[in-house]
């Protein structure tokens, strides 16, 4: 009576539910690395090189720990490159009783593994992910009396769901939110610690040799490779975040520098997103920081609020929103992604140093993921399913049930406000306040009107012009109708022409 345990590319934690259900004597693990899931959309090559070689060294680990694993290899000769096909060999060749399997990240795959039950002809068990913090029927049973969720609610049931950061039912400090506090510019001279960096060992270096050559046509820079790809190395990240730049992480978690990619931010996405890092260590790790006073209460509660908070919404909207999120587009917007979004060529300089830092490292910090890259994308009018595949590609901690709601909820407002109050749509005054990118831009961020005024400023109204019908009665946007209805007509004008002479050129 074999079982047959599938590991998932985004599953490589030893805590997983599927693995304790298993026994090391009489069962089999299965991980496969499958071109299908490489490209489906094309991933940034470093993305790749990360899964492949965090994949290889998870199968090591559970080796060493006794497992019987089979592993297909990229560039196997017999590998399938689909993984429904390597599973359904794995049952044929050892008589396999039946299937387990932990809840899939993605909508996507769990529609493969439903049919596996009468493809395959034995039982599949699909056990909840329990790495994550609520389950998508909490989130769902808390959504059914809200005509419009908001995270804040949410993200205080789970702060006293997990006793985190309380007082005797209170929250620390009193206060539930410190975010007002985080929103310090970047200052010059401001001494940012280096972010972790692992050299790549004999093993990722091979693989690192296949993606050059297998996904060559794949956005991105391969080289250099800092990524921990074990969860040894992804803890000393986590611990090197918490000791060196965890105290400064809400005083700048929104400040932007030329040149400066990391900031103070955590940089565990991708660890927490494949499995090396479990969410509750890096709130436990941060909460002890702030118990052992190494860390101020507005950063410890801001990093608290990202994980138990935006990141379990994000995964409860995503589950119960699917199928049908991905296809939505409230504002109708419909225009093609422009070329430099991949290249970085342009003019604007804050896009550039955007997109340039995204093909370098398969990052991006959160505010230049939503106020430069994802604004311009919101108020260009650009289409959602363009914009959704893009980031889908170019970040290495990327996985459709976080990616899709914060792009179609958080960036495009494509769901019509029901994960945002407001769309986050701002004009150049914004990033110039939040980064020094305007001082070196050929664009003059002040300027209104004109070829050299700042893209930002006349797109912004443009925006609003395109899409009154749907936003006048935003109580928290609709004022702005206001402002533009007592412009004269002449800016009332150049605004129109201005973004029209833009949009038709950024082809
Ligand atoms: P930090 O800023 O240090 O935050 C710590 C952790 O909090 C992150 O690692 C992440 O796990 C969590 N977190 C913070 N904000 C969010 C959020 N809005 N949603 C979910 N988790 C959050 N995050 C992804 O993990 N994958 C994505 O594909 C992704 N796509 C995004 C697309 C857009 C348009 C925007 C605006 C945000 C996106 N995010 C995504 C959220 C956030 O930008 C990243 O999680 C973060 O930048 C990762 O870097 P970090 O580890 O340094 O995060
Ligand atoms: Fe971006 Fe405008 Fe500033 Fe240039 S001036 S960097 S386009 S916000």
């Amino acid at each position: 009576m074999t079982k047959l345990c599938v590991i998932l590319p985004d599953q490589l934690s030893h805590s997983i539910s599927s693995i304790s259900h298993i026994s090391k004597n009489d069962d089999l693990i299965l991980i496969a690395e499958v071109d299908q899931e490489f490209t489906y959309v094309k991933h940034h090559k470093k993305k790749i090189a990360f899964l492949i070689s965090a994949m290889r060294h998870f199968s090591q680990e559970l080796r060493q720990k006794g497992f019987n694993v089979l592993h297909t290899q990229i560039e196997s000769a017999k590998n399938t490159h689909s993984i429904t096909s390597e599973v359904e060999q794995a049952v044929k060749a050892h008589s396999v009783s039946s299937v387990i399997v932990t809840h899939p990240g993605e909508y996507r795959i769990l529609e493969y593994i439903k049919n596996w039950e009468k493809s395959f002809k034995v039982p599949v068990e699909i056990l909840p992910d329990s790495r994550f913090l609520s389950t998508p029927e909490e989130f769902s049973e808390w959504a059914s009396d809200k005509k419009q969720l908001r995270m804040e609610f949410f993200y205080r049931n789970m702060r006293q769901k997990h006793n985190i950061l309380m007082n005797n039912g209170k929250p620390e400090g009193g206060k539930w939110n410190y975010d007002s506090a985080n929103r310090k510019p970047p200052k010059s001279g401001l001494d940012i610690p280096k972010s972790f960096v692992k050299k790549p060992n004999d093993l990722t270096q091979s693989i690192m040799s296949i993606v050059a050559k297998r996904y060559d046509d794949h956005f991105g820079n391969l080289e250099p490779f800092y990524f921990a790809v074990n969860r040894d190395q992804a803890i000393q990240a986590l611990k090197k975040f918490i000791s060196e730049r965890l105290p400064l992480f809400g005083d700048y978690q929104d400040a932007m520098i030329e040149n400066e990619p990391w900031m103070f931010h955590a940089h565990i996405g991708f660890y927490l997103n494949c499995g090396l890092l479990l969410p509750i260590e890096c709130i436990h790790a941060a909460e002890q920081a702030y118990t052992d006073k190494k860390a101020p209460l507005n950063a410890v509660e801001g990093f608290v609020r990202q994980i138990l908070g935006w990141r379990e919404y994000i995964r409860g909207i995503y589950w119960l929103k699917m199928p049908e999120y991905e296809h939505l587009n409230f504002f109708e917007a419909s225009r093609k992604l422009p070329e430099f979004y991949w290249t970085g060529e342009t003019k604007m300089n804050c896009l550039k140093q955007c997109v340039t830092e995204t093909k370098e490292n398969a990052y991006a910090h959160h505010i230049q993921r939503l106020m430069v890259l994802g604004n311009f994308a919101l108020i260009a009018g650009l289409s959602p399913k363009e914009v959704n595949e893009w980031y889908l590609i170019v970040y290495a901690d990327a996985y459709q049930w976080v990616e899709l709601p914060n792009v179609s909820g958080m960036v495009l407002y494509a769901d019509g406000g029901f994960l945002a109050s407001k769309p986050y749509a701002a004009g150049g005054s914004y990033i110039n306040k939040m980064s020094n990118y305007c001082k070196n831009c050929v664009y003059s961020v002040t300027k209104k009107e004109g070829p050299d005024a700042c893209p930002f400023n006349y797109l912004y109204w443009d925006f609003l012009i395109r899409n009154r019908k749907q936003l006048q009665s935003n109580q928290r946007i609709g004022m702005m109708y206001h402002t533009y209805d007592r412009m004269d007509e002449s800016k009332k004008a150049a605004i129109q022409q201005d973004s029209k002479l833009f949009l038709d050129q950024i082809k």
